[in-house]
């Protein structure tokens, strides 16, 4: 299980975003999320929903990443490609999130010109105005759509419930300014088939897409270790099909 001790994290090399420096808004002790991933790097979340969650505060975000940006050499600061929204869980589910934006994207516009601003988020709260606002504002907002059918979504979101539907609607109205990223796996959980790579499955969640017509499609695959030991990671070869597929509804497509 992978859990940020800090609000500012790295900066770390990533995948995809090349340098990037985190900012955890959630709580640094345990994971907190609207889904319940079978991937989750997190891990499972916690049973036990008496301990009350405490998010970091707008002041306390502040504060970190003021340390941050007036102590580290400036030469340092302009490798950073991108400025992260990430952590324990889930980013939107901070009820300052939208102030908390425009403060990091003004940090961003003070010391690190070059850096895109980043947010990784499950979708599920889009239909919160603030929150819409807010990606709004966000370079590169990341939105996570796993299937293109409730089943499946359950299968491998678990959401605690929202449903896909809902999910689908927030992301239509987002539109083109989206970057929706998906994890294609295979698996077993819990005695059921966890697959979005069949036929059937794979065009229900295609058919979404285009409805959605983001500026871009990002598919990966397992990186790290997973709660669920019985997924099975795709090699990157066999993300190309599935990658093509979105390529042909004229649509940026990269693969991870
Ligand atoms: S949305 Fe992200 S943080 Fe939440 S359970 Fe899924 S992978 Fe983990």
């Amino acid at each position: 299980m992978l859990l940020f001790e800090n609000i500012v994290v790295g900066p770390i090399h990533s995948r995809r975003l090349g340098t990037s420096l985190g900012v955890n808004v959630l709580p640094t002790q345990k994971k907190y999320c609207s889904f319940n991933c079978v991937y989750c790097e997190c891990g499972w979340n916690e049973i036990d929903t008496s301990v009350q969650v405490k998010f970091n505060s707008k002041e306390d975000i502040h504060n970190a990443l003021e340390k941050y940006f007036t102590s580290t050499p400036k030469q340092d600061i302009q490798k950073i490609d991108s400025i992260t929204f990430s952590g324990n869980g889930e980013p939107t589910l901070h009820p300052d999130i939208l102030e908390i934006v425009k403060d990091v994207i003004s940090f961003r516009d003070t010391y690190a010109k070059r850096a895109k601003v980043t947010i990784l988020t499950n979708s599920t709260n889009i239909v919160r105005d603030d929150v819409f606002q807010a990606l709004n504002l966000i370079d590169n907002p990341i939105l996570k759509l796993d299937a293109g059918t409730e089943e499946m979504y359950k299968r491998i979101n678990k959401p605690v419930s929202c449903t896909l539907s809902q999910i689908k609607s927030s992301l239509i109205k987002f539109g083109n300014k989206a970057i929706i990223q998906t994890m294609l796996l295979r698996g077993i959980d819990n005695g059921k088939l966890i697959d979005n790579t069949t036929e059937e499955e794979f065009s229900a969640w295609l058919k979404i897409v285009k409805e959605i017509n983001p500026r871009e499609v990002m598919l990966y695959t397992i990186d790290r270790e997973t709660p669920d030991k019985d997924l099975e990671k795709l090699s990157l070869k066999e993300l190309e099909p599935y990658a093509n597929k979105v390529k042909a509804l004229g649509i940026k497509v990269k693969t991870y």
